[in-house]
């Protein structure tokens, strides 16, 4: 063999070690010298040694050099040695287009591949470092290791835009790249890199274009909000960042946080990375406020920056629903934007608007001239399918549950109901609804995952879910009967000057305490005896105890957050706060100044409009 013969390669900057092959000569710049030998970089990334017995002169730092690749080991490292020639040729290599897509990597097993991405989470386990990084086509786990509990690559951070080149192999039924080398890509490669994800992944995130379940104006016009909220949330199920997903702790926000859970889940599965993905990336939570309180971001930000600091997971993208459109979230919005932390809300009680600029979207019939009788289930479910259309066939009958358990009296609330009426009757969503309430006040802050499919025959058996909802509805039966028999012989009527017909109930010395019903639903059930019994007279029931009232009205045209928000300037002194829907609500006060406080609610409720 001629000299002339003989090629020599250079590496482009971009090489990595999937362009390095064995028994190739490369041209190379002496690094540094160890006692056994000398390091000799074939480009930034790629560096080998070569062994004290295989080099054949005297260098110095930054020489020029030929070396021979003698091995490529598992680990990465490159055995080299020195080569000797005068004349040759020189071939230059540009980055061999190894690079795959994660969607690919099933037909890629036992291969070296390389892949592109953003590393979304840095797990170190007491073997490996698990990197899991995000393309624009799924999510990869990707085990270094160095030695057992060290951290692998400690320059590679989270966020970071990198290039993996590693094994493809299968563990545990899943894939997972073992990784030979993981290189941040800084400047115009980073960013290149970067901006193809990024506009990859808006397409991807993009909801698909499928009619609503039912017929709705109001609905129809919330349709783009909706596929707003369903493009954050998919956009965050394919970066790994980890959702929260807070509801209002009855019926209808567990309904509406359900169907959402369900698409949640199934799109987590779908796109990869670890099995306990959907555990850790994502978690539901009943408020037990009727709005997401102080306690409630607190607990939130509590896990989220310790799973960010122990497990190197992003901060949340924290989802409402049920809640979240009232001055009363304000408090928890301000302490998250600290954070950064973004808010969607799909909510149906009268938003608020100084709440929009903490969120990222909000979905609410009022701005589009619906009202509540659009139900957070409703909402919610529709979302849901705009997530992960496939959820469809499990979740389609969570709206009419949401509508009776709200008591919706929108014409959604019908059209619901006779979508799955084969099914469910309306007697049956009832049923369902009350056992989700008696359910949840046994489940206290706990979201019940698992329980709560049953109840909602989303685990598939049908059987169980049946068992159950009779059992709960029987057990929540009988404390209702329980509850009334002790608290209506002692309901006070009053007759009020616009010909309403007014009922306050002590529910802190009439009613059992800490116990189902709570106040709120105990005023709610004996207003629906006291609208039975005065059918055709405007009716409006209030509860109380020491410090609160549970307002119930029915034919009364009241506002019951500006009712509350004028006491406020009015009873200085009086602690006031509350509010909830326009006609079903709330008020909190301090003790001393319940008498003042209620008169001048009763004064306020008597000159209301009545329907006639
Ligand atoms: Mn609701």
């Amino acid at each position: 063999m001629q000299d002339d013969d003989i090629l020599v390669y250079r590496l482009g900057a971009t090489c990595d070690l999937a362009d390095v092959e064995e028994q190739k000569v490369y041209a190379g710049k002496v690094q540094g010298f160890a006692n056994f030998g000398m390091f000799v970089q074939l480009n930034d990334r790629i560096k080998g040694l070569v062994h004290k017995s295989n080099m054949k002169s005297e260098h110095k730092e930054k020489d020029s050099i030929l070396v021979r690749v003698r091995q490529i080991r598992p680990n990465g490292n490159i055995d080299l040695e020195e080569i000797q020639i005068k004349v040759y040729q020189v071939q230059n290599i540009e980055k061999k287009s190894t690079t795959v897509r994660i969607s690919d990597l099933g037909s890629r097993i036992g291969k070296t591949v390389a892949i592109e991405g953003e590393v979304a989470q840095i797990k170190q386990t007491s073997g490996p470092t698990i990197f899991t990084i995000v393309d624009e086509s799924g999510t990869q786990n990707v085990a270094a290791f160095v030695e057992a509990g060290v951290r692998a690559f400690p320059d590679v951070e989270l966020n970071d835009i990198v290039k993996v080149v590693g094994e493809v192999m299968k563990r545990n039924n899943q894939l997972q790249i073992e990784a030979d080398a993981i290189t941040s890509l800084s400047g115009d490669e980073g960013e290149t890199v970067r901006v193809r994800i990024e506009q990859a992944l808006d397409i991807r995130a993009e909801p698909e274009d499928i009619p609503l379940l039912v017929k709705s104006e109001v609905m129809e016009r919330l349709r783009p909000g909706m596929k707003k909220v369903a493009k954050i949330i998919r956009k965050a199920i394919f970066t790994a960042q980890p959702v929260i997903l807070r509801h209002h702790a009855d019926a209808d926000g567990i309904c509406s946080a359900v169907a959402i859970e369900q698409a949640v889940v199934a799109l987590i599965r779908e796109s990869g990375g670890d099995f306990d993905a959907e555990y850790y990336l994502f978690k539901r939570a009943p408020s037990k406020a009727p709005f997401y309180e102080i306690e409630d971001i607190t607990r939130d930000l509590d896990f989220s920056l310790k799973d960010h600091v122990r497990f190197g997971q992003k901060m949340p993208l924290v989802v409402l629903t049920d809640n979240g459109s009232t001055e009363e979230d304000e408090p928890s919005y301000k302490i998250a934007s600290v954070y950064d932390i973004p808010f969607v809300v799909i909510d149906h009680h009268h938003p608020d608007a100084t709440i929009d600029k903490y969120l990222f979207a909000h979905v609410n019939p009022y701005h589009v001239g619906g009202d509540f009788g659009i139900t957070a289930g409703m909402l919610g479910t529709e979302i849901a399918r705009l997530i992960n259309p496939k959820v469809e066939p499990i979740i389609r009958h969570l709206p009419a549950v949401a509508a009776v358990g709200d008591r919706s009296e929108a014409a959604e609330r019908s059209l619901y109901l006779s979508l799955v009426r084969d099914q469910y009757s309306e007697e049956a969503c009832k049923n369902i609804a009350l056992a989700l309430d008696y359910e949840q006040f046994w489940l206290r802050f706990n979201d019940g995952r698992e329980i709560v499919k049953d109840i909602l025959n989303i685990s598939g058996n049908s059987t169980r879910h049946e068992k159950l909802v009779s059992l709960l509805v029987e057990g929540a039966n009988l404390m209702i009967e329980d509850q009334m028999s002790a608290c209506i012989p002692h309901v006070v009527p009053r007759d009020l000057p616009n010909s309403a017909k007014l009922f306050l109930i002590d529910v802190e010395i009439h009613a059992h305490k800490f116990t189902f019903p709570p106040p709120g639903k105990t005023s709610g059930e004996v207003h629906d005896r006291l609208c039975r019994a005065n059918e055709g007279s405007p009716v409006v029931t209030i509860g109380f105890g020491p410090d609160f009232a549970v307002l119930r009205s029915r034919g009364v045209l009241m506002n019951i957050p500006r009712m509350v928000r004028e006491l406020r300037t009015e009873i200085p002194g009086g602690g006031i706060s509350g509010g909830g829907h326009l006609v079903v609500g709330s008020i909190k006060f301090v003790e001393g100044m319940r008498n003042t406080v209620l008169e001048a609610l009763i004064n306020k409720i008597s000159v209301a409009q009545v329907q006639k």
